[in-house]
């Protein structure tokens, strides 16, 4: 492929400006990084797929900096999207709704909808006002591997590939957006997240949660199916009160003290930091070479539904 200068950068405008003028842009937010492009450029759009690895009929997110952009990514916005709208935008909360015609098919993998996230990081507001369309993004990282959580990883995983990395701080969550789908008259809960589904259910008493079969002809939410969240090391699943024998080369996360003999272990406090933590230790234990990292599965309520889901299908990927 094309390899290009990855120019770093701390400013807002000067990134917005490399997207307008057709660049491919990792930019932070309070979920993951994500890697963006505009809607309006289809080169740069063929361009972001290409340089992550990432399959054609996976549709990307798109960003927005404030309500005042909605009408023109989305139509036929019904009571549930309005209600999560004025109750969770901005933040970590993707919607997915009837697509406008200004989004094109390679954004929406073909789909009539599509997934609309307005963040609330500060520097991810500045550069979206800059960007002079709303921003196609999906996670800053090669495809498979666990989305990336600082600046450096983005850089790592998508150097001489992407066009410049906006440097922002650590993603303050480090888990991608919730996504509810209000294309239906029904909504689902299609992706946990950070807005926990019993946040959403005080505001929607009626969401659904998506569970996803082999023999669904069209997933709900094409990206779903594939690999994802992956590091090169297997993961191990601990549930409270396992015994293991560990091997000599393993490592441990999870919020009880580690297995004896682990080679690199994180203890976190509560879950929130489990949540932000995760991907980066996932890529710490690959730097060191760490074959088996086992993770405490957390209980199914809260910030842990998406924790699990994550953990779940990181086990699943090898
Ligand atoms: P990522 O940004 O890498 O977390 O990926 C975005 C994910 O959002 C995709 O993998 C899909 O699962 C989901 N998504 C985006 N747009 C839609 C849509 N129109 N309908 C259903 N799911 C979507
Ligand atoms: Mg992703």
């Amino acid at each position: 492929m094309h390899i290009m200068q990855t120019a770093l950068t701390d400013s807002a405008k000067e990134a917005a400006y490399i997207l307008n003028s057709g660049g491919v842009v990792a930019f932070p937010t309070e979920t993951v990084y994500g890697l963006g492009a505009g809607i309006d450029n289809p080169e740069a759009i063929r361009q972001l797929f290409h340089a992550k690895g990432r399959p054609g009929d996976n549709p990307l997110i798109v960003h927005i900096y404030s309500l005042e952009q909605l009408p023109d990514v989305a139509d036929d916005i019904n009571q549930s999207a309005r209600l999560l709208i004025e109750r969770f935008f901005p933040g970590p909360l993707t919607l997915v709704l009837k697509k406008n015609q200004r989004v094109p098919y390679s954004v929406t993998a073909g789909l009539e909808t599509v997934g609309v996230r307005c963040p609330a990081n500060p520097l991810a507001r500045e550069f979206l006002s800059y960007c002079s369309s709303p921003v196609a993004a999906p996670s800053a990282n090669l495809s498979g591997l666990p989305s990336a959580t600082s600046w450096e990883t983005v850089y790592e995983d998508l150097q001489g590939k992407i066009n410049a990395v906006l440097r922002g701080k650590p993603s303050a969550i480090g888990l991608e957006s919730t996504i509810v789908d209000c294309s239906c008259s029904v909504p689902i809960l299609l992706r946990a997240g950070a807005i926990t589904l019993e946040q959403l259910q005080a505001v929607l008493p009626a969401i659904i949660v998506n569970t996803p079969t082999d023999t669904q002809e069209a997933p709900k939410s094409p990206g779903l199916k594939y690999p994802h969240y992956a590091p090169k090391a297997s993961i191990r699943l601990l549930q409270t009160n396992d015994t293991i024998t560990t091997g000599p080369s393993s490592g441990y996360i999870g919020l009880s003290a580690p297995p004896e003999g682990v080679l690199l272990f994180k203890i976190c406090h509560d879950l929130e930091e489990y949540g932000r933590e995760l991907f980066s230790f996932f890529r710490h234990c690959d730097a060191l070479g760490i074959n088996v990292i086992y993770c405490e599965l957390p209980a199914n309520k809260g910030i842990g539904r998406a924790i699990r889901d994550r953990l779940i299908r990181a086990s699943e990927s090898h």
